[in-house]
């Protein structure tokens, strides 16, 4: 990714709000460090951490460090501290207005330290019921700068529509639209980057995106863990809201959109806008058919969801989904895409596959083309593909490997640091913008308000499955036809 990175030394003042919280710790200060340790922030930045904790600037200054060295195996010392002497720490609350005039004065102080030109990040790390608090005392307490103002907003950005415009007004209130960065970590996977280069450089792949010969795409989303301690958290949200309105999404808008007319972060936009403009949202009827949702049930040596800590015994929260996205147009329109995400599968896997049609061969019975590109945990793409069996008759089918060599692994960048760089050069091809957000949400809406209508009912359809293997046997009827089914089994 070196390649990338042709900005240097831009001048920013970061604020990071929950900057003693996991992601900071595990993501963000790792990540900044690497795109230091590339030059694209050096001599004229700053972060200030801020949390409610009264912590000094030296305290934050040895977490920094601690979070370097747990994630890098080989530092220079030097480098390091050097990078830490830019951080600061502010004892803040979100919720109380006065805190943000002291934080206004000190990034005004280190803007005119390191001559950061009034240039502001504002990077939201916290619970996402705080987000509209931040966003209000940042426009209240005119806290933007002089220079460029960024904020970064992490998922999820509302649990509906309604509340997600509620976010995006507040937000808005101080940033426009080209200034809202709402990350999804997902976007800087390698694989996930990779799509939109495999789908519009390969004519074997660009030819064959269509109704005439795909037959179906499917994207899953598997977890071997459970709630594990979020029960609490779960409980508000459940896999459709936690995985499905973002990353599944994501993915599927990049898997169905039409070709771009360059590769410009506008130029991207515009095709998922005008792809997701024909998304069918389902109704009542329509999410009985093609959804299907699920709890985790008990075994012997593992609790079921209803018994989680913090979960409601008699919860009607689904930690399992599978369903089906189909668009108006688009280069794939009319093609059923069919996803499932859910926890306590047999193992941790994400992929995407691409079924395609059978045809009529000479050789009789050949088994069916299919693409698969795996995200998690190993990065790569392969194509099954049909020849001769050597010495006998028949057909036997065969893997076309697409892997990364040990060394490009580790050239691969964490998703956030490459998002983080996309921030500071403002890019905002991988990240969501509103329009887009909204449609999902649409989308989303739709399949909870008839969940919900199922419960007030007394009539909820949701499954228990078995824990450590493949989810629900149910999600096998939601194919359109009964040549179809799921090829990562
Ligand atoms: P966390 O609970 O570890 O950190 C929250 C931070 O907010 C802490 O620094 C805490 O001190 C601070 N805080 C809480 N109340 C405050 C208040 N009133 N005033 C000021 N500070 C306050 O949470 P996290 O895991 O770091 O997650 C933060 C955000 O990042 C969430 O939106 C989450 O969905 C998202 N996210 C996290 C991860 C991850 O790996 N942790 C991954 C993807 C997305």
């Amino acid at each position: 990714m070196k390649w990338r990175y042709k900005m240097k030394n831009i001048p920013v003042v970061m604020i990071i709000f929950g900057g003693s919280g996991d992601l900071a710790h595990r993501k963000l200060y790792p990540a900044l460090f690497n795109l230091y340790e590339q030059g694209l922030i050096h001599d004229n930045f700053a972060v200030i951490g801020t949390a409610r904790r009264p912590w000094s600037h030296e305290y934050l200054r040895g977490q920094v460090s601690d979070a370097i060295h747990e994630t890098h195996t080989e530092v220079d010392e030097n480098d390091v501290k050097d990078f830490t002497s830019h951080f600061y720490y502010q004892s803040h609350d979100v919720t109380n207005v006065e805190h943000y005039v002291t934080l206004k004065e000190l990034a005004q102080e280190l803007d005119d330290r390191y001559s950061a030109q009034g240039n502001r990040l504002f990077y939201m790390a916290m619970a996402p019921r705080f987000f509209g608090t931040i966003a209000t005392h940042i426009d209240d307490q005119h806290l933007t700068g002089s220079g460029f103002n960024r904020i970064v907003v992490e998922k999820p950005f509302g649990r509906d529509l309604k509340s997600a415009e509620e976010l995006n007004k507040q937000i808005t209130a101080s940033f426009s639209e080209n200034e809202i960065f709402r990350i999804d970590h997902y976007l800087g996977k390698e694989m996930i980057q990779n799509i939109l280069p495999m789908r519009f450089t390969n004519p074997l792949i660009k030819n064959i995106w269509n109704k005439g010969n795909l037959k179906n795409i499917q994207v899953t989303f598997a977890e071997r863990l459970g709630v594990e301690a979020r029960g609490e958290y779960y409980e508000t949200s459940g896999a459709l809201r936690d995985m499905v309105q973002n990353h599944i999404f994501q993915i599927i808008t990049l898997l169905a959109m039409p070709e771009p007319e360059n590769i410009s972060s506008e130029a991207i936009h515009k095709a998922k806008q005008e792809l997701l403009e024909s998304l069918i949202i389902p109704n009542a009827e329509q999410v009985k058919k093609d959804f299907v949702r699920g709890q985790y049930a008990g075994s012997d040596t593992t609790f079921a969801y209803k018994k989680e800590p913090k979960v409601n015994p008699n919860s009607l929260t689904e930690t399992y989904v599978a369903g089906k996205v189909k668009f108006e147009r688009g280069p794939i329109a009319d093609v059923p895409i069919y996803f499932r995400t859910g926890k306590k599968f047999k193992e941790k896997k994400n992929r995407i596959d691409i079924v395609l049609k059978h045809i009529n061969t000479p050789y009789g019975q050949a088994y069916s083309n299919n693409i698969t590109i795996e995200i998690d945990p190993k990065s790569r793409i392969f194509i099954t593909i049909n020849g001769k069996k050597i010495s006998e008759e028949g057909i036997r089918r065969e893997n076309l490997d697409y892997t990364f060599s040990k060394s490009e692994l580790a050239e691969v960048p964490d998703g956030y640091e490459c998002l983080l760089h996309d921030v500071f050069v403002n890019d905002s091809t991988n990240f969501t913008h509103w329009s887009e957000l909204k449609r999902y949400w649409m989308f989303i809406d739709a399949i909870e308000d008839a969940w919900q209508k199922e419960n007030e009912a007394g009539n909820p359809d949701i499954v228990q499955y078995a824990p450590y293997r493949m989810g629900p046997t149910e999600s096998n009827h939601i194919f359109e036809s009964p040549t179809e089914h799921w090829i990562y089994e």
